[in-house]
């Protein structure tokens, strides 16, 4: 069966969402296949942009490393003012589905990365996150109150608090704990953050929040909770938390499944939908037909359905090794769609280093791409005219490493959205003259 479609999107990660919603607003009819969730679901919902150099350094000001990142680093193909106008066009797309995001600035108003807490102890910079919290105000702060859960043995704020201060620019802050009771019994395993915040989105939870969060933070410059108010990209919970506990607030970043990017997952659905952009869900993509360069069939395959695809353009936005996007065979690297050959050294061991937290070649293997974010070899031809890449399939990166995640993803999402949707409506139109 074929159906009339302007552009395809495959994969549902940040990079995918993205795409789809940014080719849909450009009018385009947009379909979006996708074989899973992708690594937004189980990440913490802020959007990290560049958070370190090369060299491991930190950065403040994000924008500050563009210019020292390779020439095939996504935001260098990018470039900064379009990564700008895509952060700035997504975090207003997701206002208005009750998400807002606030970016990092210094006191002159740079652009400025913000260091938010999880709750192993750790500080990650991060660049736009929850409006509704205040994770800036942990550097001068004070007096700030760690909590925890009873039962949710993921958070322990004794080990938050201790891992904390080991940061010098948090030594002088007088720390406090506040276990919270358990809001109901635990069923025979541990409380989740997930099993916790989709409990403040009930009623019973809404009051048990009000009463045991009520007044919370008097005295305090800041209160860090674990990610446990709300599941929902607008949960009222969230709105309300700062004026109950009578101060600003943060949530740590949890492990997996994560409490924030389910958020932010769900406020990109619901701007899909409102689209009317078709979803083809637990279906992969497969079996593309190339001729003379251009992709004109493309299979998704779910257990009960298969359907065969003639959009104008493609965005592959699948992901890297670790969603499929990017498949490892013993000395070959493949991008795993179409197949496309990823430079890597025939010696595998080649592809790691001995250090676990140096720089890992396979973390970097990816697709190559033109300043389009379409497919080249090695000699820069394009391989496939209507199929732009975008997130983490692209090669040039490390996003773990560098802390550019959502950021690569949502930029060349967006950028690769856009292009797509220009694309299929100039061929359409030009089709429609030439009939
Ligand atoms: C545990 C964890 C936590 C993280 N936390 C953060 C964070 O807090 N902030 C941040 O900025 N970044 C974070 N990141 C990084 C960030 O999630 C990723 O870099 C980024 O979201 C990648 O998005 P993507 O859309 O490119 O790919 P993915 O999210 O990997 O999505 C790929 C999509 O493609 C689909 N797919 C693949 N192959 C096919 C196929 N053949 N057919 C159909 N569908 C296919 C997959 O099912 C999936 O839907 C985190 C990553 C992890 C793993």
């Amino acid at each position: 069966m074929s159906r009339k479609t302007d552009v395809l999107v495959i994969g549902s990660g940040a990079a995918g969402l993205t795409a789809a919603y940014a080719a849909a607003k450009k009018g385009a009819r947009v379909k979006l296949v996708c074989d899973g969730m992708g690594c937004l679901a189980i990440s913490g919902g802020s959007i990290d942009l560049l958070g370190y150099d090369r060299e491991g350094n930190r950065l403040a000001n994000p924008y500050d490393g563009f210019a020292a990142l390779s020439p095939e680093h996504p935001y260098s193909i990018a470039g900064a003012e379009k990564t700008k106008e895509a952060l700035k066009e997504f975090g207003a797309a997701l206002k208005s589905k009750g998400y807002e995001l606030k970016a990092g600035a210094d006191a002159g108003g740079a652009p400025q990365n913000t260091l938010v807490p999880t709750i192993m102890g750790t500080l990650k910079p991060t660049y736009l996150y929850d409006a509704a919290q205040s994770p800036e105000a942990l550097v001068s702060a004070k007096k700030v109150l760690v909590t925890s859960v009873k039962g949710f043995r993921e958070c322990r704020s004794r080990l938050v608090i201790d891992q904390l201060r080991r940061y010098p620019e948090l030594e002088n802050i007088d720390f406090k704990e506040k276990v919270l009771p358990a809001p109901f019994p635990e069923y025979g395993r541990s409380l989740t953050a997930l099993d916790l915040a989709h409990f403040a989105d009930t009623t019973r939870g809404l009051e048990w929040m009000r009463e045991h969060l009520r007044g919370l933070g008097e005295n305090y410059d800041l209160v860090l909770l674990p990610p446990i108010i709300g599941a929902k990209a607008s949960s009222p919970v969230r709105k309300e938390a700062e004026e109950i506990m009578k101060a600003p607030f943060a949530e740590m970043l949890s492990l997996p499944p994560g409490v924030q990017g389910i958020r932010l997952r769900s406020a990109l659905i619901g701007l899909l939908e409102d689209m009317d952009v078709e979803f083809y869900e637990n279906s992969q993509a497969g079996n593309a037909k190339i001729e003379n360069g251009i992709c004109v069939e493309l299979e998704s395959a779910s257990t009960n359905r298969r359907v065969i695809h003639k959009p104008g353009t493609i965005v592959a936005a699948t992901g890297g090794i670790i969603s499929g996007g990017v498949s490892l065979k013993q000395g070959l690297v493949e991008e795993a769609v179409f197949g496309l050959p990823i430079a890597a050294p025939r010696d595998v061991e080649e592809w790691s280093s001995k250090d676990i937290f140096g720089e890992h070649l396979f973390s970097r293997m990816g697709v190559k791409t033109d300043n389009n974010f379409r497919p080249v070899n090695n000699s820069g031809e394009v391989l496939i005219n209507n199929v732009f890449f975008a997130g983490g399939t692209l090669g040039g990166y490390d996003y773990a490493r560098e802390k550019s995640g959502h950021g690569t993803a949502i930029a060349t999402g967006w950028i690769a959205g856009c292009l797509a949707a220009e694309e299929a409506l100039n061929n359409a139109r030009n089709q429609a003259g030439a009939n």
